[in-house]
């Protein structure tokens, strides 16, 4: 049996394989695109491509795809074989640098969102050298950005390159400010821990909801939750043991560094996270893991469900994007350093994060908002959805030092003074205790805490990587004017804690008191709803911001808004007909059958001897009837309400009535059934309970 190190990335056209395969010439020129972003020869595409297709059809491999990000949120790909016909009948194995390099897919049905004319079906896909080509089943996947013949983006991971241009041009002009002369890039890296629950397919099978919307509509309290905290940590099952086994290997094949797994609170929730990489490759290396996390549960009888809130009162699923920023050199520059000089700079970076949430907290909801996740952010177990930064004691009073000009009294007691004294060290333990903290400081990253599990995480990095470099390019316009650097940095420093502090909250974000805070006293936003959200991505301040370092365009981002409410709509739709489906096909049957049956056994009793006591059965077969009828008429109201949805003037006001209508009465709806389940004996239920499906993988 081969060990993890000798098969690792053994599907991934990585350095390794470049090395061993392209020319010295062929390999200088590709890797001088890779990290430096230059423009790539068709000669030398056409070694590479060459190159590329030996390796692939050696591994197997008979077709080729390039692997793009549209705006559903999921991966796509487009199967071509590498055959080419001969004279003599027979096929030779061809791919070119041309098909390399790009690709012109029929994407006339990925949303666009007004981008695209009809005219106009074709997009075009473009290789992204800084993300290895790897093999997946018999193809050969060559990772992409998708765009239309316009030039604008139809996907997430063009802008999310572009973020990480805008966020190396203007940490390189802050870093040329401190004197450092020789590095030549700036990355923001990112390890995502991924949340997903672990269920057998029989449950899965058994309940529509599932199957058609990825979580339960239905679903009263089963007996045993969550509360008895045992399932945390706890000891892995030996079907999930052997599911994880087989999805590491998977995973490391393609050069996937998954690291750690664990259960997670909820009953069949489980946890992955990976080592970090640079944002464009974690992207992909997430989206990769979302989908082969789903394929091997498929392989062991079971369903990994990626929904951010599969069960009512159970803990969702979110992901947790660790963040931070380095130079090509290796520096993490959200590292406090060891000179003082160090630490001024480490000071800036800091406060660009901050200012940077604080001014684009609403971006940053923006970034993780779904009708997934609406049901998460906000309920008593992920952060809210105000966003608040966590900085620890420890940073917090160095910051409060600085705005005051007071001496701090850290841990070891001394008066620091910016650039001349070196920061305390800080004790890594005390940075990460605050979990409920929507973006929290952990020592030298930080955790950015709203993702919902099933969100790709291209959203939140662009918008993060853009606000930063926001906070930079407005740093490094007054810097490079100043005549004392010094002075002027410190009280740029002094400045930014100032007019941000207001974002710093150490405190327990779950608390309701914290909410009132934040929205009346430090006016922080709180928008509960993608419905609420996702309008103010066009806000002015936001467009302007996200145009001028060309992350979007004004069309991109229109489409954006646009293609985002029509998905809360769509989910939202396809729930409320999927609760109707099952109210009027199963649970009202099922509540009417029981009520009969129940009523005749009490008739038959009565027949037999009307001294027989059968109050037990009347009060329940009233009150079945009561449920019966209240199914019925909130059946009927929702229906009505979904015919009137389509009377929405536009996407904003279809999503404005799924919020204020359409949610509510799925809410409703959903009381009488959960009842009527707790009445209904199990043998007439029409489907698996909570209590069977969250205990379902033995
Ligand atoms: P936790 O206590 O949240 O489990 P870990 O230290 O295990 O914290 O880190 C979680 C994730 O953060 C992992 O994916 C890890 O690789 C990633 N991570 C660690 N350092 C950095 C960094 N400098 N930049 C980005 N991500 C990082
Ligand atoms: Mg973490």
């Amino acid at each position: 049996m081969k060990t993890v190190s000798e098969y690792f990335g053994n599907m991934v056209f990585d350095d390794r394989v470049m090395k061993a395969t392209l020319s010295a010439k062929v390999y200088a020129s590709l890797k001088q695109t890779i990290d430096e972003g230059k423009e790539l020869d068709l000669n030398v595409a056409n070694a590479v491509a060459a190159a590329m297709k030996d390796w692939a059809i050696e591994k197997g491999a008979t077709h080729f795809t390039h692997w793009f990000q549209p705006l559903t949120g999921i991966t796509a790909e487009k199967h071509d074989s590498f055959i080419s016909p001969s004279p003599d009948g027979g096929v030779i194995m061809e791919f070119s640098g041309k098909e390399l390099i790009k690709g012109e897919p029929d994407a006339s049905s990925f949303p666009s969102g007004g981008l695209r004319a009809t005219f106009e079906a074709r997009g075009y896909t473009a290789w992204d050298p800084t993300s290895y080509a790897f093999i997946k089943g018999k193809t050969l996947c060559i990772p992409t950005a998708f765009c239309s013949y316009g030039g604008h983006a139809l996907d997430k991971k063009t802008p999310l390159l572009r973020s990480m241009e805008a966020l190396n041009k203007q940490a390189l002009r802050i870093l040329r400010l401190f004197g450092n002369a020789t590095v030549k890039r700036v990355v923001s890296s990112v390890g995502p821990e991924q949340e997903y629950f672990l269920i057998t397919k029989e449950m899965y099978d058994a309940r529509p909801d599932l199957r058609f919307t990825g979580r339960t509509l239905f679903g009263a309290k089963p007996p045993k939750g969550q509360e008895m905290d045992d399932h945390y940590f706890g000891v892995i099952k030996p079907r999930v043991a052997a599911y994880m086994e087989e999805l590491n290997e998977e995973l490391w094949k393609l050069g996937i560094l998954a690291k750690t797994e664990h259960n997670e609170v909820a009953p069949a929730q489980h946890e992955l996270a990976p080592i970090y990489s640079t944002t464009n490759v974690a992207t992909d290396h997430n989206q990769l893991t979302m989908e082969i996390m789903q394929k091997i549960a498929a392989k062991h009888g079971l369903v990994c469900l990626l929904h951010e809130k599969p069960f009512a009162g159970v803990n969702g699923s979110g992901k947790h994007n660790n963040w931070s920023i380095a130079t090509d050199g290796g520096q993490n520059l959200l590292s406090p350093g060891d000179t003082p000089y160090e630490n001024a700079q480490f000071l800036l970076f800091l406060c660009a994060v901050i200012q940077a949430v604080d001014d684009y907290q609403d971006l940053l909801r923006i970034s993780v908002a779904t009708a997934g996740n609406d049901h998460r952010l906000g309920a008593n177990e992920a952060p809210p959805a105000v966003g608040s930064m966590f900085l620890g004691d420890d940073l917090g009073g160095v910051l409060e030092a600085i705005e005051k000009g007071a001496p701090y009294y850290g841990a070891e007691k001394t008066q620091m003074k910016l650039g001349v004294d070196v920061l305390p060290k800080f004790n890594r333990d005390t940075t990460d205790r605050n979990r409920t903290s929507p973006f929290a400081f952990t020592g030298n990253k930080f955790e950015f805490r709203m993702l919902g599990s099933s969100n790709s995480i291209a959203c939140a990095n662009i918008m993060l990587n853009s606000a930063v470099a926001e906070s930079l390019k407005q740093y490094a316009d007054k810097l490079e004017k100043a005549k004392d650097f010094e002075k002027a940095l410190h009280e740029l420093i002094k400045k930014t804690i100032k007019d941000h502090k207001r974002i710093i909250f150490n405190g327990n974000g779950y608390d309701d008191a914290w909410i009132k805070e934040a929205t009346e006293v430090r006016g922080l936003l709180n928008y509960r709803t993608t419905a609420d959200c996702m309008p103010h991505l066009l806000d002015k301040k936001n467009a302007d911001m996200l145009t001028a370092h060309k992350v979007f365009t004004v069309e991109e981002l229109n489409s954006r808004c646009e293609i985002m409410l029509e998905n809360y709509c769509k989910t939202v739709t396809i729930e409320a007909n999927t609760m109707v489906d099952m109210a009027k096909t199963q649970i009202a049957p099922a509540v009417r059958h029981f009520a009969a049956d129940t009523a005749r056994d009490a008739a038959a009793k009565q027949a037999l001897d009307s001294a027989i006591p059968c109050g037990y059965e009347k009060k329940l077969v009233a009150r079945l009837s009561v449920i019966a009828e209240g199914i019925a008429e909130k059946v009927e109201s929702l229906e009505s309400a979904m015919i009137e949805l389509h009377g929405a003037k536009d996407v904003i006001a279809e999503s404005v009535m799924i919020r204020d209508v359409i949610l509510p009465k799925m809410c409703e709806l959903r009381v009488y059934c959960d009842e009527a389940e707790t009445l209904t004996a199990k043998s007439y239920w029409p489907f698996p309970t909570y209590g069977d499906i969250l205990f379902s993988v033995k």
